[in-house]
């Protein structure tokens, strides 16, 4: 059976595991930094679809988790190359930040604003906080006239610093409503994150952990992908829906944990 002494590398969530809305959560620092210590690979691994790996990089290395784009698999950017890899650098109509339109033109693709909606031949649709009608009117007639639909997740919520904004998937539903058309999805739980994870981990899946705040997304995609799955719940109130291999209150508890697992003897303490 596999335990935590037999992981090699670890996938940790950003939004309500590492970080919320603009702090670090307690202990993420310190166990990020252990493992990295103990010559384990870390990743991060982010539905976010405001922003892209080089962005979230530069945050956790601004909060005290140093981190280079390369160690951020992001949802954001796998769109990008989700649209490349199906059918090529193409005309898009990204509904999103002005970082997606970034994103997308960095692999090839032309953006293309809501008012010459007819030459897109894909919709990309990413949090936006700017969404409106017309927006709303030129994806859905983008997608219903034959554009390839893509979502970087659908996430119903995008956590903030006093509550929630609309996520992701609130808008997407919205396009695909009017559109009479279902995405692509590329975010958690599907597969692609995970995929991109392991593979930057350099483990086999068995050996990698992904830890998360999400059932939905992270328990529920890395039991997918194979990997050994970490729950982070500090509000027990929430149902299980999947079963993980392990539920924590907080990232310090996971850290007490590892250190027992690596050192069943307990001769070793926490450091800061
Ligand atoms: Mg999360």
């Amino acid at each position: 059976m596999t335990s935590l002494r037999t992981i090699r590398g670890y996938a940790f969530d950003l939004d309500g595991t590492i970080w919320a809305g603009p702090h670090l959560l307690p202990g993420a620092a310190e166990l990020v930094a252990a493992l990295r210590r103990a010559g384990l690979a870390v990743v991060f691994a982010s539905n976010s679809s405001r922003h892209g790996s080089d962005v979230l990089a530069r945050e956790l290395t601004r909060l005290g988790v140093p981190a280079e784009a390369r160690e951020v698999v992001a949802a954001f950017d796998l769109t990008a190359d989700e649209v490349l890899a199906r059918i090529g650098p193409v005309p898009v109509l990204a509904i999103g930040t002005d970082d997606l339109e970034r994103s997308l033109a960095r692999v090839g693709h032309t953006p293309v604003p809501p008012e010459r909606w007819t030459e897109a031949r894909a919709v990309v649709v990413g949090n936006d906080p700017l969404f409106d009608f017309g927006r709303l009117r030129a994806a859905s007639r983008a997608v219903a006239a034959g554009a390839a639909f893509f979502a970087v997740n659908l996430d119903a919520r995008y956590p903030v610093a006093d509550g929630f904004d609309p996520g992701c998937g609130a808008l997407v539903e919205a396009v695909a409503t009017a559109a009479r058309s279902r995405p692509i999805v590329v975010g958690k739980p599907h597969p692609r994150m995970f995929e991109a994870a392991v593979a930057r981990l350099g483990c086999p899946p068995a050996q990698a952990a992904m830890i998360g705040d999400s059932q939905e997304s992270d328990i529920v995609g890395g039991k997918a992908a194979g990997m050994f799955t970490i729950w982070v719940a500090p509000h027990a109130d929430v149902p299980a829906v999947v079963q993980p291999d392990l539920a924590v209150d907080g990232l310090p508890e996971l850290h007490r944990l590892w250190l027992q697992a690596e050192d069943p003897s307990g001769s070793a303490s926490l450091s800061a």
